[in-house]
């Protein structure tokens, strides 16, 4: 049975340091081999859990941490270690190596992480340990849905959707730590998305992958999946095809100046009618409508050539 030494206590790794052997719990996860591991070096602590003190403060839910062990996996030299101590931690972390091993089993090293294998065991104090131990797939998102190239939001579109197709809705998805991207020597990245410890496994998506192709923002029903579309609509993946001018939509190829904005929406006119509204304020608003969207191509064009590593 492969066996993980895991530090007693995680937060003070040092050379004197005990450990505890937690075994493989082949019923969750089959180990991607039968060599036993020891955690030598903790780089960093990704997450402490949903607040924002420190293990063991934080024992009874998940963190999650990037180390090395003394003996690598798939030739790679870290890896994450998602950990929790306690019965609550512990079913979360056995539902989530489930979701990882069942429906997204044939998404490992695609769309999530390659899993490594879930161990567990009793400590002396802190009741039980259990950790899944994956591939490290880089670092979270370096900026927000809508500052990313064109490239990488389909791509992470795309992985999203062949998540929902395996049935599994993220449901934490808008946190964009749960998205980890790295540079790719055939494409401009590579994304996973991870942390299921939210997830909806029984998912049955009605998204329809054709609204990739639109250039344009369609309406929800192209789309199909509440997630997915909450995702396009955060990316800002569409082109801006209109702008909302006083509750009119104004195609964007006619904001060539306010006076165009206001014949072509015929505002003036219809301010006549309201006397509470006047011309210099009218054009104000068109003017800065048109500065708005002026200043939104500009920020795309400039992300889109901003790297994702630096
Ligand atoms: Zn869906």
């Amino acid at each position: 049975m492969a066996i993980l030494q895991f530090p007693v206590d995680p937060s003070r790794l040092g050379d004197n340091d005990e450990f505890i052997a937690l075994n493989s719990d082949y019923s969750v996860a089959h180990p991607s081999d039968d060599t036993s591991r020891r955690i030598v070096e903790i780089i960093e602590f990704i997450s402490r859990g949903d607040s924002s003190t420190i293990p063991p403060e934080n024992l009874h839910e998940p963190f999650v941490l990037r180390a090395r062990l003394d003996t690598p996996w798939d030739g790679k030299d870290t890896v994450i270690c998602k950990a929790g101590y306690g019965k609550k931690a512990t079913e979360k972390l056995r539902k989530e190596a489930q979701i990882y091993n069942g429906k997204l089993s044939g998404l490992q090293g695609i769309c999530v992480p390659w899993i490594y294998g879930y161990y567990t065991g009793c400590t002396a104090e802190d009741g039980r340990l259990s950790v899944l131990v994956m591939e490290d797939c880089g670092q979270p998102l370096p900026r927000s849905f809508n500052k990313l190239p064109q490239r990488a939001k389909k791509l992470m579109l795309q992985c999203l959707i062949n998540l929902h197709k395996a049935g599994v809705e993220h449901c934490g998805i808008d946190d964009r730590r749960n998205i980890a991207i790295r540079p790719s020597e055939t494409n401009m990245c590579e994304i996973r998305l991870v942390d299921f410890g939210d997830a909806d496994d029984d998912h049955i998506c009605e998204v329809n992958r054709e609204f990739l192709e639109d250039s344009t923002e369609p309406n929800f029903d192209r789309v199909g999946c509440e997630e997915i579309y909450q995702v396009c609509m955060e990316s800002e993946i569409w082109d801006m095809d209109h702008v909302t001018f006083y509750d009119k939509a104004v195609p964007v190829d006619q904001l060539t100046s306010a006076e165009n904005l206001l014949e072509v929406t015929n505002i003036l006119n219809e301010l006549k009618e309201h006397e509470d509204l006047r011309d210099w304020e009218a054009r104000g608003a068109a003017q800065a409508r048109i500065d708005d969207y002026r200043d939104w191509c500009q920020d795309r064009k400039c992300w889109e050539s901003t790297p994702l590593f630096s």
